[in-house]
């Protein structure tokens, strides 16, 4: 008996071995990929090319693997061709709808994408304060950054256990059933969520000296801001200050 399972083992091992050595045995590389749908590809490098700023917004997994990609949602947001500013009533509410149609967070929040002018996809500083600042509270998310000349760079971050984070590679994957293009309502989706930035508020704060101008909302007053006629988020931008809060991970989004 254990002489035929020497012999077994003997016939077998030899068949693993060719079989693991063989690398288009296993299509599926085993280091962890970001894999678009051909369609969800086609639909960002239309969002991307169709106005002259970046664009951002979230990836929508497969259900049974949350590094396949198989759709790019915009959420409402500011634009210019360096910036891209979400709008915080529009992740709330892209945040339900996706609750709505039965989709865990995991699925719809954990992919965060945009667009680049240029050749770079490397994350700014302000890029990776976003990802740290307003990911940081989940178990997994991933920061991809599409460039206008089609370099790309994609993170994935743990914040389990350690915690760690990889650059990982990015592919177009045909090998699952992907939907037909859409341009139609991919241009709609475009015209309905990305605006062009706000109003810069008053040059009044430019004369201000440096050490008098507030650094953050909790030293506004609404007085002062209504007497402005200034949005919520330009103060910020006016100041060129975020303030991100882990605890509500999209509450700003901004960057450049
Ligand atoms: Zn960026």
């Amino acid at each position: 008996m254990n002489d035929a399972k020497t012999a077994e083992r003997r016939r077998t091992k030899p068949r693993r071995w060719l079989r693991h050595s063989n690398p288009y045995h296993n299509p599926r590389p085993h280091q962890p990929t970001l894999r678009f749908s051909p369609t969800a590809w086609a639909k960002l490098l239309f969002l991307r090319d169709l106005g002259p700023t970046e664009v951002g917004g979230f990836g929508i997994s497969a259900a049974d693997d949350c590094l396949s990609i198989e759709d790019v949602q915009l959420v409402r947001q500011s634009c210019t061709s360096v910036t891209v500013h979400f709008d915080d009533a529009a992740v709330a509410d892209y945040f339900d709808s996706q609750v709505d149609q039965g989709l865990q967070p995991s699925r719809f929040g954990r992919v965060w994408i945009h667009t680049h002018p240029g050749s770079s996809a490397t994350p700014s500083l302000r890029d990776e304060e976003t990802f740290a600042c307003s990911f940081g509270s989940v178990d997994w998310a991933v920061m991809f950054i599409l460039a206008q000349e089609g370099q790309t760079s994609a993170r994935l971050r743990f914040n389990i256990g350690p915690g760690g984070s990889l650059e990982i590679p990015v592919g177009v994957d045909f090998s699952r059933d992907f939907s037909a293009s859409n341009q139609a309502d991919w241009k709609a989706e475009y015209e309905r969520c990305v605006l062009p930035p706000q109003p810069r508020p008053p040059a009044i704060i430019d004369d201000w000296p440096a050490d008098t101008v507030p650094r953050t909302n909790e030293f506004l007053d609404e007085e002062w801001a209504d007497l402005f006629g200034w949005p919520d988020d330009e103060r910020e931008l006016a100041y060129g200050h975020e303030e991100f809060n882990p605890s509500e991970p999209f509450a700003e989004v901004v960057h450049v």
